[in-house]
This record gives structure tokens, C-alpha cells and sequence, in this order.
């Protein structure tokens, strides 16, 4: 319905409660374009209320209340992307995102990380990269201190330890207890189903209307040593293009990669569509190619440089969190399915 407030948070949580939770939250702006154009609210913040900080899953919020707190406290917006993505990164109990997460079919966890900053169109990544704790921080060095936008393997985890990062164990203990009994399961079965897998990705945008992205994941569980996903390739995980917007993604990323996802995000936000809609668009124009469908599993954030922001995932959605001053929750995306088209948008026809 035009006009109406659409999200809804981590429990059931009503417009009323949602604006209880913050006064801040109040400062949220809920526009409505025209019937005829499908009708989807688009949310935002004031200029006043930046910086914006916007993340995958609900493990984002911290990540984004951290990259807040190094932004009031003078750092830059890739500062708080970077040192937001460390508290996920540290956190030995999240599967997906650092030296906790599941290891690979060998037994040992390849983690996949990139950085990209709006000023300058900079980047920075690393794949398969093992036993280093933070791979965002690796991948900033590259951006800042190499030729070079990406290193992998043991090439990336050589620059690692030559620039001092810190190191960790290859698998944690839990982990490899689990791996072990994993592995014997498998009698031999090479490419067994992956299991297990999220990643954060964190977009920022500034007072001063710049933007940047971080992205970071040990990927599948139990994946093939050597797989690579979507989130340190360059406009699949995370795409920042600092006149228009950022966006990030998460899932399978053998789907997003295919369709370079996060560029796609950013493209529809450049041809005008909010970046609500640019998620739900770029969702539509994959499962209309993808021999899936929609049952692919993957799900984007985006903002753009207004300070709108937005998500949606296939099937029943995924929660993503918002962050900026005052604020601070956890939402839940619009989902696409092949029987209907999202709670949200309805059959409006893609994007020509
Ligand atoms: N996209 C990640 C990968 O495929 C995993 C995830 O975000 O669920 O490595």
C-alpha cells in the first residue's frame, strides 16, 4: 500500500512498536511513489542523521554499531566499514565469517574478503586466504599498499604475514571436531553438498554523501579447497560506486557470481529505481535467465547516496540491519518466489 511502512523486524514487531524503539527512528522517511509505478515505499534517513551503515543478517548489526562507533570517534567511513567487519570476523561462534567459521572439505577454513571505497573507485580482496584472523584488513593493505586489487591463497597470506597481521589457527577446535565427523560421513564422496554458509557485508555512506563497502566470509561449510565465491569478487559480493550507491549480497555464490549481482544492484539504482527496488529487480532478471528460478538463495542489500536503503532475497526474504545515529535494527526483506513475486512489487514487469 502506498505510504505504508513495510518492514518488519527480527520478531513481529508493528510500525508502533518499531518507532517506540527509537525516537530516532522517527527520523526514518517513508515515501510512496505512484500506484501506477507498483507502489513500493522507499525508506530513508535524513541527511541530518548519517552516517548510514547497512548489513547483512542480523550477526550485522553489531558490525554496524561498532563501524558507528569508530565514525563518532573520528575515523574514516572505510575506518568504520573495515573495524565493523572485525567484530563479525572475531565472533568464534558465527560459522560463516572468519577463522570460526566451517572449514573447508579439507578441514581447514579459507576465508574470502574485499574492501571498496567510493572516493577514488579503490579496492582491495583476498581469496582462500588462511589462518589470518582479519582478511578485511588484508584486503584493505592490498587496496592501499599494492598495485594490485586482489592476491589469493598463499600468495595472499604470505603479503599477510609480511605486513604483520595477526594469525590464527587454520580450524577452530569445535570446528574440526565437526569437520571430522563430517568427513567420515562422506566415504569418499568428493563434491558433496556444501553446507552452511553467510557472509557480512557492510555498506557505509558519510555525511558528506561518499560511500564505501566491506565484505567478508569463510564461504560454503565443507566447500572444495580452493572455492571461490561471490564476496571478494568485485561487483558480485559488493559493488560501491560513489555518485550513485553500494550494495552487497549474500547466498550461494555461485549464483550471484554469475550475474556480477552487486553491479547489477548498483546499475538499476543508476537507471533511477530505489535501492529497494534495485534489489528486487536484479533478483527478477537473474531467476528469469537462471534455470533455477528463483530457488537460488541468494539475497542484497543496497543504499544509495540519498540515504535510502534496501534488501530483498528469494524465497522468504532475509534480515539485514540498519544502523545510524539513534538507531539501530534488524529488518526483514521482501523474499521472491516463483509463485509470488514478493509481498512487495508485485508482477510489475522488469526493468527493460
Ligand atoms: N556468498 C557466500 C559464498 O558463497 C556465502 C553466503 O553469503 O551465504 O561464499
Amino acid at each position: 500500500m502506498p505510504g505504508t511502512f513495510v518492514f518488519k523486524s527480527l520478531k513481529p514487531m508493528t510500525r508502533r512498536d518499531f518507532l517506540a524503539r527509537s525516537g530516532a527512528v522517527s527520523t526514518l522517511l517513508v515515501t510512496s511513489r505512484p500506484a501506477s509505478a507498483a507502489a513500493q515505499p522507499q525508506v530513508g534517513i535524513p541527511a541530518s542523521a548519517k552516517p548510514l551503515f547497512v548489513s547483512t543478517w542480523p550477526f550485522g548489526r553489531a558490525s554496524n554499531e561498532a563501524a558507528l562507533k569508530v565514525f563518532q570517534a573520528g575515523g574514516s567511513l572505510l575506518d568504520a566499514v573495515e573495524q565493523g567487519i572485525w567484530v563479525t570476523e572475531s565472533d568464534a561462534g558465527n560459522g560463516s565469517v572468519g577463522l570460526g567459521g566451517i572449514p573447508n572439505a579439507a578441514g581447514v577454513v579459507q576465508l574470502d574478503a574485499c574492501i571498496m571505497e567510493g572516493v577514488g573507485h579503490r579496492a582491495g580482496s583476498v581469496a582462500a586466504l588462511e589462518g589470518i584472523r582479519h582478511p578485511i584488513s588484508v584486503a584493505r593493505r592490498v587496496m592501499e599498499k599494492t598495485p594490485h586489487v586482489m592476491l589469493v591463497g598463499e600468495g595472499a597470506r604470505q603479503f599477510a604475514l609480511e605486513q604483520g597481521f595477526e594469525q590464527g589457527e587454520r580450524v577452530s577446535p569445535g570446528r574440526e571436531k565437526a569437520w571430522k565427523n563430517w568427513k567420515a560421513q562422506q566415504d569418499a564422496k568428493r563434491a558433496s553438498k556444501p553446507k552452511g554458509h553467510d557472509t557480512i557485508a557492510l555498506v557505509g555512506l558519510g555525511p558528506d554523501g561518499h560511500l564505501c563497502g566491506g565484505c567478508s566470509t569463510s564461504g560454503m561449510g565443507y566447500k572444495l579447497p580452493g572455492r571461490v565465491g561471490d564476496s571478494p569478487i568485485l561487483g558480485s559480493g559488493l559493488y560501491v560506486d560513489d555518485e550513485i550507491g553500494a550494495a552487497g549480497a549474500t547466498g550461494i555464490g555461485e549464483n550471484v557470481l554469475r550475474y556480477c549481482g552487486s553491479y547489477q544492484v548498483v546499475e538499476y539504482m543508476r537507471q533511477g529505481l530505489s535501492p529497494q527496488d534495485a534489489c528486487l529487480e536484479t533478483l527478477r532478471r537473474i531467476a528469469k535467465k537462471d534455470p533455477k528460478g528463483f530457488d537460488l538463495s541468494i539475497s542484497f542489500i543496497a543504499i544509495d547516496k540519498q540515504g535510502r536503503f534496501g534488501a530483498a532475497g528469494t524465497g522468504s526474504g532475509f534480515q539485514y540491519s540498519v544502523t545510524f545515529p539513534g538507531t539501530s535494527v534488524v529488518l526483514q526483506s521482501p523474499g521472491l518466489t516463483a509463485k509470488s513475486v514478493g509481498p512487495i512489487g508485485g508482477n510489475r514487469p522488469p526493468v527493460k
